[in-house]
């Protein structure tokens, strides 16, 4: 990042008004809540901000209300999660903007905290309209910016929100980012990267930006299947991208240029049906029977690369290594997300992953909580993975 961002947790903020942008993009149906993983995430900065006698007002994003207030995209369901949890009365606008929030800002005391409604249920939010953002942050004295996960994207509350206050990092963002550095910019030696998931057309500009970054570069799932073809092996009924071998063919030269050792599966999962338990059997990756497609990364395949991890001090992990989702295909991930992890407690790996899929994968291993970093951003996550600078997040670094 260009500017360094401040954190929050350095201010005086005894008696600020301090507008939060968490993320409590959380599923709701019928007005009740189905998971609080992201609330419970935002609760540190929360909690800081309360205890050091700061008037919190809270803003976020719910689904994509396109502009119009939608009841089902009503953020009112936080209203008693937040204030069982943090056991305080909770005040709720029914617009961000206006005479409503601007009166419960004022009315505020240290020590509690506002909801604001859905920032999205305004058009401005999306536009990154300049003067919805000076109303958000109207009766407020500080911005925290507390949601990595949105921060790829221009959005008021993220964005332009930034000219009109002081504003800083919260302690979600700062765990983030400093997970994210310390793989990519200055990792313990040596560094892998696990890069599997579906397609390498949605990944190629990750893979162009690792082979710069990283010692090895570890491919397995379906995208593991397109550098096969490359390299001129048939790959049957495997779920495969034709048109990119060209791009594959160029990762696998441009590698070789800095220094990036890519390690391809050896051996592979095969089966004739996409199915939960179907017949499958064990083959080279050279020879994949023309009617089989490959959902997994075999045995030999595995032991190589618990032997990468024995001999690497960091491994970033996007994208699962087979198709995890049905029995036995995740095999590959769940024994080398294991393997990881024990290396992690041992204290001889740093491990960082992210990825919508590759969270679900991980959490489905049981091992999830022994990573040293699992990101709860996908887009951002992965936009970060191509050295892209998070607009929302440069935004912090420029006051
Ligand atoms: P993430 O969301 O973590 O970035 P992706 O969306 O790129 O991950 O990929 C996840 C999907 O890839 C999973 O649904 C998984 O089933 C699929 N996948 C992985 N390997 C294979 C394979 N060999 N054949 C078919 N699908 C696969
Ligand atoms: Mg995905």
């Amino acid at each position: 990042m260009s500017k360094a961002i401040k954190s929050i947790v350095s201010q005086d903020v005894r008696n600020k008004v301090v507008l939060i942008r968490a993320d409590f993009n959380i599923p709701i149906q019928d007005g009740k809540i189905q998971d609080i993983t992201r609330v419970s995430r935002s609760l540190p900065t929360i909690k800081f901000l309360l205890n050091a006698g700061s008037k919190v007002v809270i803003c976020s994003h719910l689904g994509r209300p396109n502009g119009e207030h939608v009841e089902a995209f009503s953020l009112r369901p936080l209203i008693t999660a937040l204030s069982d949890i943090l056991k305080i009365k909770v005040h709720f606008t029914i617009s961000c903007i206006g005479q409503g929030a601007l009166e419960a800002k004022k009315n505020l005391k240290p020590g509690e905290i506002l909801l604001l409604e859905n920032v999205r249920f305004h058009k401005g939010e999306t536009e990154n309209n300049i003067e919805f953002a000076r109303e958000l942050s109207g009766l407020c004295d500080f911005f925290v910016n507390d949601a990595f996960s949105c921060s790829h994207r221009a959005h008021a509350s993220l964005h332009a929100i930034t000219n009109f206050l002081p504003s800083f990092s919260g302690m979600l963002l700062d765990e983030e980012i400093k997970a994210l550095t310390s793989v990519l910019n200055s990792p313990a030696k040596p560094v892998a990267a696990l890069v599997g998931g579906a397609k390498i057309s949605t990944k190629i500009n990750i893979i162009e930006f690792l082979i710069t970054k990283m010692d090895f570069l570890v491919i397995g799932g379906a995208m593991a299947n397109t550098f096969i073809l490359a390299k001129g092996y048939d790959v049957g009924k495997s779920m495969v991208e034709r048109d990119a071998i060209n791009l594959a063919k160029t990762i696998l030269e441009k590698s070789k240029k800095f220094d990036c050792k890519i390690i391809l599966p050896e051996d592979l999962v095969v089966s004739k049906q996409f199915e939960e338990n179907s017949d499958h059997k064990i083959v080279n990756t050279s020879s994949i029977p023309s009617e089989m497609m490959a959902l997994d990364i075999g045995p030999k395949s595995i032991e190589n690369i618990k032997s990468i991890f024995e001999n690497i001090k960091t491994l970033l992990w996007n994208g699962p290594l087979g198709a995890f989702e049905i029995n036995p295909f995740g095999t590959g991930t769940f024994t080398l997300a294991k393997f990881a992890a024990d290396l992690t407690i041992k204290n001889q790996l740093i491990t960082v992953a992210g990825g919508g899929d590759t969270a679900s994968a991980l959490n489905k291993s049981g091992v999830a909580e022994d990573f040293t970093y699992i990101s709860s951003a996908g887009g951002a996550f992965l936009e970060w993975l191509e050295g892209i600078e998070l607009p929302a997040i440069s935004a912090l670094g420029n006051n």
